[in-house]
């Protein structure tokens, strides 16, 4: 590509599913893959004389996503048709915001190499369009969607690559997952995006002509489908062309874009007040009290992960990229504040040893969270995602950090945990697999074992070294993994040393 001497100008225009049981202006249920056709009703369906009522959970989550964007939310705001015709649009109007929406100029800092402020020109709320099915040459109509709430979330077009787009995407639809105001599901169109895109000659002021690329369902796609179409334009002007206002489809297959419709097509939706509908007003008091139900962010745990608890910008980025893996750490570590390995979180009985009431680092219970917990979880996918008790969990941790038990046996331990919902020190117990740390008991093992295999022993001391190892493992195998590894070898060590002696 030749595109020196040229800059990309895009700006977003994300449409969200809200959260709520039901409908936007009716009270059919909101739940996806229904039975197609089953959740409707004379409102949802435009019958005639039915009229809408504005759902308050709704405004809630609209209202809770566009805090947490920095909208500045509208006292006062109105409802307005959106005029235009399809067959999965029974009414031949969509109810949306025009001009006076809910919220509005906001903005949402994102991260590629650089942090950067991107505007957000205003948040308002909607209701959703039914679903065209086509198989084969027939076409169906599905109207469970159809007045389900949606809120459209308008960026200002200060994005200027397909990664930064994808960074603000991501940063988008992490938040509004977080705050349980959609679930965020791009497969199922919970979470769709038009990219609005143009080209200029950089040090140009005035905005080039864009193209909207229409419903890209996935990250990848979208990145390609900027990168795509910023090529396109760059090229089509450098060759004398003239990019024109249309709107696009992504291909994902041939990885293009194809113009859809182009600006004589252009819809006039011939806005108007929604007659049905009086005007949604707020009180302060009702913002205000969103505003503080309204959990820590994302980005800001992740601060400060860093500069609280003293993590890597990795680690603290894994935390917290689910509320409840975040929030469950946010517990060990109190758990580990309130008790420490002490009696209570410790194996009881004598094997934490001297470490009653000890501390254990931070980083020490992140890395047993990242490292272990996560990948038990993931294994175990599609189950429960019941969590032991972080009490429990540090209770696991001291075992094996004070060396009652050794870090292998520990996993097992943490796998047996989940699945039985046993406590460690009862599985530690009932499996007897304290790990054996006094030197006699593994002396007398490793003297078992040196017996047991002459050959090796006598090519070890003749100094083939590599046989130590072996005889560790066969340590280990006797005592049945619960040697204390780092005993097993200063002990073996001392005894080879004394025959070569
Ligand atoms: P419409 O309602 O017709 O789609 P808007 O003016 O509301 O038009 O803009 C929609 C989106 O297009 C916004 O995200 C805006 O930032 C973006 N946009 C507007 N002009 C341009 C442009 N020249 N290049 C890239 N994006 C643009
Ligand atoms: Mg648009
Ligand atoms: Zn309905």
């Amino acid at each position: 590509m030749n595109g020196e001497g040229f800059e990309a100008v895009i700006g977003l225009e994300v449409h969200s599913q809200l959260l709520t049981k039901t409908k936007m202006f009716c009270s059919c249920a909101n739940v996806f893959g229904l039975e197609p056709n089953s959740a409707v009703c004379p409102v949802c369906l435009a019958l005639p004389g039915a009229l809408p009522v504005i759902n308050f959970e709704g405004v809630k989550l609209a209202v809770k996503a566009a805090l947490a964007l920095n909208l500045n939310v509208n006292r006062k705001s109105f409802f307005a048709r959106k005029n235009y015709f399809y067959p999965d649009l029974p009414k031949g109007y969509q109810i949306s915001q025009y001009l006076d929406p809910v919220s509005s100029g906001g903005y949402l800092t994102v991260k590629t190499e650089a942090e950067k402020k991107i505007r957000i020109n205003r948040l308002h709320i909607e209701e959703d369009a039914g679903k065209l099915i086509h198989i084969g040459n027939r076409s169906y109509v599905d109207l469970n969607r159809a007045g389900t709430p949606l809120v459209e979330i308008v960026s200002e077009p200060d994005i200027s690559s397909a990664a930064e787009a994808v960074s603000y995407l991501k940063a988008l639809r992490e938040i509004l997952v977080y705050l349980g105001v959609s679930d965020g599901n791009m497969e199922e169109g919970s979470f769709r995006c038009d990219a609005n895109v143009s080209v200029r000659r950089k040090g140009d002021t005035k905005l080039g002509t864009r193209a909207e690329v229409k419903n890209v369902n996935s990250f990848k796609f979208v990145e390609k489908a900027i990168e795509y179409e910023i090529e396109r334009q760059i090229d089509l002007v450098i060759s004398g062309g003239k990019v024109v206002q249309e709107t696009r489809l992504y291909d994902s297959k041939e990885n293009v874009t194809r113009s859809m419709r182009g600006k004589e097509e252009a819809h006039d939706y011939r806005y108007f007040e929604e007659p049905d509908l009086p005007p949604l007003i707020v009180s302060e008091e009702f913002i205000a009290e969103i505003k503080n139900s309204i959990i820590e962010l994302p980005e800001a745990k992740r601060r400060r992960y860093v500069s609280e608890y003293k993590l890597s910008e990795y680690d603290a980025e894994v935390l917290t990229q689910d509320k409840d893996i975040a929030s469950y750490f946010e517990g060990l570590i109190e758990a580990n504040e309130a008790a420490g390995c002490g009696a209570g979180a410790g194996t009881g009985e004598a094997a934490t040893g001297g470490s009653n009431g000890s501390r254990l680092e931070i980083k020490k219970l992140a890395n047993w969270v990242i490292n272990e917990l996560l990948s038990e979880l993931k294994e175990r996918e599609g189950e429960s995602r019941e969590l032991l008790a972080p009490a429990g969990f540090l209770e696991l941790i001291c075992a094996v950090e004070s060396g009652a038990i050794n870090r292998n046996t520990g996993k097992a331990v943490l796998a047996e945990m989940l699945s039985s919902g046993k406590k460690a020190s009862e599985i530690i117990k009932d499996k007897n697999l304290a790990q054996v740390s006094d030197d006699k008991g593994i002396e007398e093992a490793i003297k078992q074992v040196l017996e047991e295999n002459p050959k090796e022993l006598s090519d070890l001391l003749s100094g083939k070294d590599k046989l130590f190892g072996f005889f560790v493992g066969e340590v280990m195998k006797k005592t049945k993994g619960k040697a204390n590894p780092k005993k097993a070898n200063e002990i073996l060590k001392k005894l080879i040393d004394e025959k070569k002696a």
